[in-house]
């Protein structure tokens, strides 16, 4: 039985923090895992940008729901969920996750989760436990089940490397130069060849 991982952003939706800073028209909340390659220290920015702003979770999660996963993701998740179990093992948070999961008819979504005060305010944010991409790949592949894994970023290359097939996907140039090993696309009809490629079933 097969098992196909997927990132969430930049692979099925946009990046969230950059449709976040577009819309509340905040610069420094484009910042990403690229600018300051410490987790901590980006979300403990966002986090404080966010209340110098007034912001909170109710605030972000009106702007979340105004943003649409990529074009053709609905289409390429009703495929694979039709064809295979599918889980999305993501680093980002429940609260910001959850408008997406409602477009893309509720798949399974492993992340992390925020901290809010009775205001609404976001005052910390916990990670379910380092590198948990990786981690379940492990526990699947624990249970008996052959992985398939897609990522575009840093943050995903512990799992495609663990998984029985990493893709990247949308990748930016550098990390597909950094890792030749893995089988690079950049549409959903390309990614679904390399499913169907790795899988003995098609
Ligand atoms: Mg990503």
């Amino acid at each position: 039985m097969e098992v196909v991982c997927l990132d969430l952003e930049g692979v099925l939706i946009p990046e969230i923090w950059i449709g976040v800073a577009e819309k509340t028209g905040i610069e420094t909340l484009r910042d990403t895992t690229r600018d300051i390659p410490d987790y901590d220290e980006l979300m403990q920015q966002r986090l404080r940008i966010m209340a110098e702003n007034g912001l909170g979770l109710p605030i972000i999660q009106e702007v979340i729901a105004g943003l649409d996963p990529l074009d053709g993701a609905l289409e390429f998740m009703t495929w694979l969920r039709e064809h295979f179990q599918v889980i999305i093992l993501s680093d980002t948070f429940y609260e910001f996750g959850e408008p997406f999961m409602r477009k893309l008819d509720w798949p399974t979504l492993f992340c992390h989760r925020l901290e809010t005060n009775s205001d609404g305010k976001i005052v910390n944010y916990h990670l379910r436990m380092k590198d948990h991409k990786c981690e379940a790949v492990k526990s699947l592949h624990d249970l008996n089940f052959t992985v398939f894994a897609a990522g575009d970023s840093y943050n995903d290359t512990s799992m495609l490397n663990e998984a029985d097939q990493g893709i990247l996907f949308k990748a930016p140039a550098h990390v597909i130069e950094e890792f030749p090993q893995f089988p690079a696309v950049n549409a959903y009809d390309e990614l679904r060849a390399e499913i169907e490629k790795a899988s003995p079933r098609f």
